[in-house]
């Protein structure tokens, strides 16, 4: 049993099970998710008998830092982490003048085979647990010293691909005897599955959902999306206004624009309309080029159109600030390399 990976009663009825008093349930909660141990025998208030019980029985999940590139021109930091089993994810620690953010992976690989992201590579290898997720904020917590108070979930893998791992998470990272981080401040961003995404909503967490749309027609979106042959633009739209009218949170449209293919100024008006009918903002992504994808980023001139035209049609629009640029911070680049590890300096 992944003892990180439970919530507070589960924990009291594991305690309960293996004749523990109760309140050493609270006492190992404490020092899992709010100090932020990295083994048992630091728990120094559990006595060393249970301590014992404890290794023997229940792995204690931590993240090892594989490896760690900061930027030097912005202090992004990126990190590949090292999960028990040997697999790698990343994840990546930014600084904002708002508060500090961590973007994280939430499966290692991923099976949605979008055709210009590189997380996507070597097909899907396995989902990550509520612990492996946890813990990607709690390493980097304890690594930088500062608090985390916003979470994207954009990393490597499809967040509503790990639905029930994703809500567990979402329960520990919030919880005010943990790190208490607000829902309001965690983003998930899904390619747009469905069925889930209604799912999510009834669920009436305060989370912000983010829609990578990346096209206006379901033809194009089909193109470059395998997903998009399971649900039109019109289902997802639908979800999504589902979603912003069950939780009363604005909906974010992902799109990356990606040079010759998806950047004409018409584009930009249709994503426009889309955007209008659902009240979204749009979070416009000049295209990170992956060597083995082929797809290029159009020129300044392109995205500044684009945006414009966005603009002009009373549209909330940003372009996603280009950080970490230099020590490849985005989208399964760092775990791509460690794989093949012939490029990987
Ligand atoms: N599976 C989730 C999270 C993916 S990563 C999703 O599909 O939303 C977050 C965003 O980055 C998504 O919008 C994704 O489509 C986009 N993305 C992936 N690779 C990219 C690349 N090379 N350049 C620009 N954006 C990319």
């Amino acid at each position: 049993m992944d003892i990180k990976s439970l919530n507070l009663d589960e924990l009291k009825q594991l305690m309960k099970d293996i004749s523990q008093p109760s309140y050493r349930a609270g006492q190992i909660y404490d020092w899992m998710h709010n100090k932020l141990a990295t083994d048992y025998d630091s728990m120094s208030n559990i006595p060393e008998s249970l301590r014992e019980i404890l290794k023997k029985e229940y792995p204690y999940t931590v993240l090892t830092i594989d490896r760690m590139q900061e930027s030097a021109t912005d202090g992004t930091r990126k990190y590949l982490f090292a999960l028990p089993d040997g697999n790698f994810v990343e994840s990546v620690f930014m600084r904002y003048k708002h508060g500090n953010s961590v973007c994280i992976s939430s499966q290692v690989g991923c099976r949605m085979g979008c055709k210009f992201c590189a997380s996507t590579l070597g097909g899907l290898v396995r989902s990550l647990e509520p612990s492996e997720m946890v813990e990607q904020i709690y390493a980097i917590t304890r690594d930088t010293g500062e608090r985390v108070s916003n979470i994207v979930i954009m990393g490597i893998g499809e967040p509503l691909d790990n639905y029930d791992n994703l809500i567990r998470f979402y329960k520990l990272i919030t919880d005010e005897k943990g790190l208490n981080i607000s829902g309001r401040n965690i983003t998930v961003s899904t390619c747009g599955i469905v069925p889930n995404i209604y799912k999510l909503a009834d669920e009436h967490l305060s989370l912000t959902l983010a829609i990578s749309l990346h096209a206006t027609t379901d033809e194009k979106r089909r193109s470059i999306m395998p997903i998009a042959n399971e649900y039109t633009i019109r289902e997802v739209t639908d979800a999504c206004k589902y979603y912003a009218d069950t939780t009363g949170r604005r909906i974010s449209i992902e799109y990356s624009l990606i040079g010759g293919v998806n950047d004409s100024v018409a584009e930009a008006e249709q994503l426009g309309v889309i955007a209008s009918k659902m009240g979204a903002h749009i979070n416009l992504i000049p295209v990170n080029p992956v060597k083995e994808r082929g797809f290029v980023r159009g020129d300044r001139s392109a995205i500044e159109a684009f945006k414009n035209k966005l603009e002009k049609n009373a549209n909330n629009v940003t372009i996603r600030r280009e950080i970490g640029q230099d020590i490849d911070a985005s989208c399964g680049q760092l775990r791509h390399k460690r794989m093949n590890s012939t490029d990987y300096d």
